[in-house]
């Protein structure tokens, strides 16, 4: 039996005990310890984001940032339907309704479609985009950069503008991916839209065990973030609450293993991406998969790999996954749809075409931030020998 290959594990080699040593010694574990104001000070600081507000996962950080761009009860957001489910629970948890939109090429949401959704089914009246089945206005975009890619970004900035929406970038999986060149040259996932999310949650490309980041570079946004996030409090001493507010804070134990991991991040994306690279050319000598590739303007973070499998390949998806497992390689299918699982049945969905071609035929292979290059040649030797 061959040594076990997971598909995504965290990678703790750097200073991560030495600091939540410090944040025990100290006896600050809790929201109030220094290390999570540092955190959030240093992962605006490399995203380049005006400033950041902790959160305990990236579902949180939705939740609170769905509430910032003024989404409540009956109205829609468009959002992605080739996702994690947590990208699209928030919007459910505040009384408002999701409209699915279809993905494109590159996985992530089709901008043309959401284009034709807006012009051909919405109208404009006094400044709101209403949807014309529902009657209901749709207030913001929620677009997911799947897997580390980056969702179009200008269409979507261009849409919101002329149709005055809100952007709210799950980025939950994208920290570390910036364009380098176009409108955005220089900007990370997460910094474009009105509010990013990133979630450092234990298969994420830098984790906390559990934890989150809010992102936007509008002060008034950041500040109820942070008053949100801490039971909304508007006075220390005599607790008086302005409204209904979450206990959403990061804790100091969790920063401390952020701040470790941040300042590995740059290492990580180097070895994603260098295993990346070596799949991408295994793959070519081998007809009927392929591993899809990311955006040609972005330094994507090369956080998930996509392998796409074809029909020239001797094995469907499940076949594939269930091969590697006996061969001990974790790999798993893309998400289902969120648009076919049960608690969406009634939700509207528009053209939705390639996103059934993907789930039918990715298959996520092993990508850690730890994984050998021999562990790589072993996932794809496997490939290789059951290829017809
Ligand atoms: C991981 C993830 C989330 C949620 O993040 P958590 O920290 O696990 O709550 C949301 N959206 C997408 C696309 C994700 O991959």
């Amino acid at each position: 039996m061959s040594k076990f290959i997971p598909l995504s594990v965290p990678n703790l080699k750097g200073k991560e005990l030495e600091y939540i040593t410090k944040a025990v010694e100290t006896e600050w574990v809790s929201t109030g310890g220094p290390f999570v104001n540092e955190f959030e000070e240093k992962t605006a600081a490399y995203t380049g984001a005006k400033g950041a507000v902790s959160c305990q996962n990236g579902t949180s950080g939705l939740h609170i940032a769905l509430q910032l761009c003024g989404v409540t009860r009956g109205d829609e957001v468009v959002v992605p339907t080739l996702t994690f489910i947590a990208a699209v629970n928030p919007v459910k948890y505040i009384g408002a309704e999701p409209v699915f939109m279809d993905c494109d090429d590159s996985l992530t949401i089709d901008t043309e479609k959401m284009a034709a959704f807006f012009e051909h089914h919405c109208d404009v009246s006094n400044g709101k985009l209403m949807n014309r089945l529902t009657n209901r206005q749709i207030k913001a975009i929620l677009p997911v950069h799947v897997f580390g890619n980056m969702a179009d970004m200008e269409s979507i900035m261009d849409l919101a503008a002329q149709y005055n929406l809100k952007v709210i970038e799950d980025a939950t999986e994208a920290l570390g991916t910036y364009y380098t060149a176009g409108k955005y040259k220089g900007m990370h996932a997460g910094t474009i839209g009105d509010i990013g999310v990133y979630s450092f949650n234990g298969n994420k490309i830098i984790t906390t065990g559990g934890g989150g980041m809010i992102v936007s570079d509008n002060p008034e946004y950041l500040k109820r973030a942070k008053h949100l996030t801490t039971q909304a409090k508007s006075d220390e001493l005599y607790f008086v609450h302005d409204e209904i507010g979450y206990n959403y804070r990061l804790t100091n134990l969790q920063a401390a293993m952020g701040l470790a991991q941040l300042e590995q991040l740059e290492q990580f994306i180097e070895v994603k991406k260098a295993n990346y690279e070596y799949y991408k050319k295994a793959f070519e000598q081998i007809s009927g998969l392929t591993l899809l590739g990311f955006k040609d303007n972005i330094r994507p973070n090369f956080w998930f790999y996509a392998l796409y499998c074809g029909k020239e390949y001797a094995m469907n998806r499940d076949e594939i996954i269930q091969y590697l497992a006996s061969k001990s390689v974790q790999s798993r299918p893309i998400w289902g749809l969120i648009s076919e699982q049960k608690p969406y049945a009634g939700s509207e969905e528009y053209k939705i075409e390639k996103a059934n071609d993907f789930l039918e035929h990715i298959v996520n292979i092993p990508c850690s931030s730890n994984l050998s290059k021999e562990d790589a040649a072993y996932v794809v030797d496997c490939l290789k020998t059951a290829e017809k």
